[in-house]
Protein backbone atom coordinates (compact mmCIF):
# COMPACT_ATOMS: atom_id res chain seq x y z
CA UNK A 1 0.00 0.00 0.00
CA UNK A 2 1.07 3.25 -1.40
CA UNK A 3 0.06 6.85 -1.75
CA UNK A 4 -1.39 7.67 -5.00
CA UNK A 5 -1.82 11.30 -6.40
CA UNK A 6 -4.97 12.24 -8.24
CA UNK A 7 -5.47 13.53 -11.35
CA UNK A 8 -7.06 16.49 -9.07
CA UNK A 9 -2.82 17.48 -8.74
CA UNK A 10 -2.05 21.12 -9.67
CA UNK A 11 1.47 20.16 -9.82
CA UNK A 12 2.67 23.09 -7.31
CA UNK A 13 4.77 20.85 -5.85
CA UNK A 14 4.42 21.51 -2.35
CA UNK A 15 4.16 17.63 -1.42
CA UNK A 16 7.76 16.85 -3.10
CA UNK A 17 9.72 18.66 -0.67
CA UNK A 18 8.18 17.36 2.62
CA UNK A 19 8.43 13.69 1.49
CA UNK A 20 11.34 12.49 3.91
CA UNK A 21 12.42 9.27 1.51
CA UNK A 22 11.70 11.47 -1.86
CA UNK A 23 9.21 9.62 -3.46
CA UNK A 24 7.65 12.27 -5.00
CA UNK A 25 8.74 13.60 -8.43
CA UNK A 26 7.50 15.95 -11.25
CA UNK A 27 5.30 13.68 -13.88
CA UNK A 28 2.80 13.74 -17.19
CA UNK A 29 1.16 16.78 -16.08
CA UNK A 30 0.93 15.90 -11.88
CA UNK A 31 3.57 15.03 -10.20
CA UNK A 32 3.62 11.10 -9.11
CA UNK A 33 4.44 8.82 -6.07
CA UNK A 34 6.87 5.46 -6.48
CA UNK A 35 5.42 2.91 -4.75
CA UNK A 36 8.20 1.02 -4.01
CA UNK A 37 10.18 4.17 -2.07
CA UNK A 38 6.87 5.36 -0.18
CA UNK A 39 6.34 4.42 3.00
CA UNK A 40 2.74 5.82 3.77
CA UNK A 41 3.70 8.23 6.30
CA UNK A 42 0.99 10.71 4.97
CA UNK A 43 3.03 14.03 5.35
CA UNK A 44 1.78 14.52 1.70
CA UNK A 45 -1.83 14.34 1.98
CA UNK A 46 -1.71 16.97 4.85
CA UNK A 47 0.79 19.24 3.08
CA UNK A 48 -1.41 19.18 -0.30
CA UNK A 49 -4.19 22.05 -1.13
CA UNK A 50 -6.17 20.06 -3.37
CA UNK A 51 -6.42 16.89 -1.40
CA UNK A 52 -5.02 14.77 -4.55
CA UNK A 53 -2.90 12.37 -2.85
CA UNK A 54 -4.62 9.57 -1.04
CA UNK A 55 -3.99 5.94 0.26
CA UNK A 56 -4.40 3.39 -3.08
FE1 LIG B 1 6.30 10.48 0.68
FE2 LIG B 1 4.94 9.98 2.91
FE3 LIG B 1 3.64 10.83 0.72
FE4 LIG B 1 4.68 8.36 0.77
S1 LIG B 1 2.99 9.14 2.07
S2 LIG B 1 4.87 9.83 -0.92
S3 LIG B 1 6.53 8.66 2.00
S4 LIG B 1 5.15 12.01 1.90
FE1 LIG C 1 0.03 17.94 -6.69
FE2 LIG C 1 -0.89 18.26 -4.20
FE3 LIG C 1 1.67 17.59 -4.62
FE4 LIG C 1 0.81 20.05 -5.22
S1 LIG C 1 0.91 19.15 -3.15
S2 LIG C 1 2.15 18.72 -6.51
S3 LIG C 1 -1.27 19.62 -5.96
S4 LIG C 1 -0.15 16.35 -5.12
Amino acid sequence: MAYQISDDCISCGACAGGCPVGAISEGDGKYVIDADTCIDCGACAETCPVGAPAQA
